[in-house]
């Protein structure tokens, strides 16, 4: 809207400079040209949205409808911590919905190491995005991604604010912990990055593998003051302190970024899983003919989406319409009797 804003003054401007004894009249402003304009105008500002994945936030409560894991409020700002700690990669999340599930045993029994308690979670999945769970309680752990890559994962309460949603998010997107040591523990020297670690090799070795392992392992808060060998003998760690994939939050540590080997990690994630893939908004969405009366219904473009034909949204479907702009031509009908269509502008840095 604010560019429309800013091309609309410009033409009054003209208008106005080249019939300087009349009044500004708006209305003669060519619609044809403006759109030529704009989208010139688009075209030639830096791309900062290459992708724009569709996220779904599902928050349990108790059976009786108290005890919620998360507020409104605190998913916005959730939201907004997800969408700071991917942008540098040209990443955008759409917020396609918010919704409330009453179900206590979800809410408070999941046992991260105990795979019977997270599988009925599995049915609350919601398709072509990512799902993010809040609990109240999730036993083990403070998040948990359940596979790498996957489309969802789970918030505890507690971890709200520490970007833990950053993350799962990460995990999601094929990332391991810095002080993965399944392949091997990653050596100081950066040797044999690509295979031991986390297999990125812009994040340095981390100590904290050693971390409830060897007592040569301390700290003091955010640092590291441990004694530990590398597998090659060296104790001349530095640790990824502020790595989102690291464990140093716990330390006090701030989890605010992700390395450039890391975003193209994710890149590669974002471009080969079939899983992920179906996440993605295309850049542009003709959406219709369709009838549309029960379920999710989620519809996203990275720049234009719009409607096409005639379109029906009836009885209890809750739809979300989400991109840079949101076109609803003649022949759309929404009139969801029990649920609701969303339909706004994508919360991207364009
Ligand atoms: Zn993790």
């Amino acid at each position: 809207m604010k560019k429309l804003i800013v091309i609309l003054q410009f033409l009054i401007i003209w208008v106005c400079a080249n019939a300087q004894e009349q009044p500004c009249k708006t209305q003669n402003v060519n619609e044809e040209i403006l759109r030529q304009a704009e989208l010139l105008q688009h075209n030639a500002r830096p791309q900062s949205v290459d992708r724009l994945i569709r996220v779904y936030f599902r928050i349990f409560r108790n059976d009786n409808g108290f005890n919620a894991a998360a507020d409104l409020q605190q998913i916005e700002l959730e939201f907004q911590q997800l969408q700071a700690s991917f942008a540098a990669n040209n990443i955008c999340f759409a917020n396609m919905g918010v919704d409330f599930i009453n179900n206590s045993n979800l809410n408070l029994n999941i046992d991260v190491d105990n795979s019977a308690t997270y599988l009925p979670l599995f049915d609350f999945v919601i398709p072509n995005c990512i799902t993010i769970f809040y609990h109240a309680d999730l036993i083990g752990a403070g998040g948990k991604a359940y596979n790498i890559p996957n489309t969802f994962f789970s918030v505890q309460k507690d971890n709200i604010g520490y970007n833990t949603i950053s993350h799962e998010m990460g995990h999601c997107l094929g990332l391991l912990h810095t002080f993965e040591s399944v392949y091997g523990i990653e050596k100081i020297n950066g040797s044999e990055c690509t295979q031991l670690g986390d297999r990125v090799c812009d994040t340095p070795a981390d100590p904290w593998v050693w971390n409830g392992i060897l007592p040569c392992f301390s700290n003091n808060s955010c640092l590291y003051t441990g004694t530990c060998m590398d597998p090659n003998g060296s104790i001349a760690y530095t640790a990824p302190y502020s790595n989102i994939m690291s464990y140093w939050v716990v330390a006090g540590c701030n989890a605010s970024f992700f390395s450039s080997g890391q975003f193209a990690r994710v890149n590669a994630y974002l471009t080969a899983d079939a899983g992920l893939q179906s996440t993605q908004s295309p850049s542009n969405l003709s959406f219709g003919p369709a009838t549309a009366v029960s379920g999710i219904l989620l519809k996203s473009a990275i720049h234009h989406l719009y409607t096409s034909g005639t379109v029906n949204l009836n009885n209890s479907i809750n739809a979300s319409f989400m991109g840079e702009y949101v076109t609803l031509q003649p022949g759309f009908t929404g009139a969801p009797a029990s649920g609701k269509i969303i339909i706004k502008p994508a919360a991207c840095n364009y």
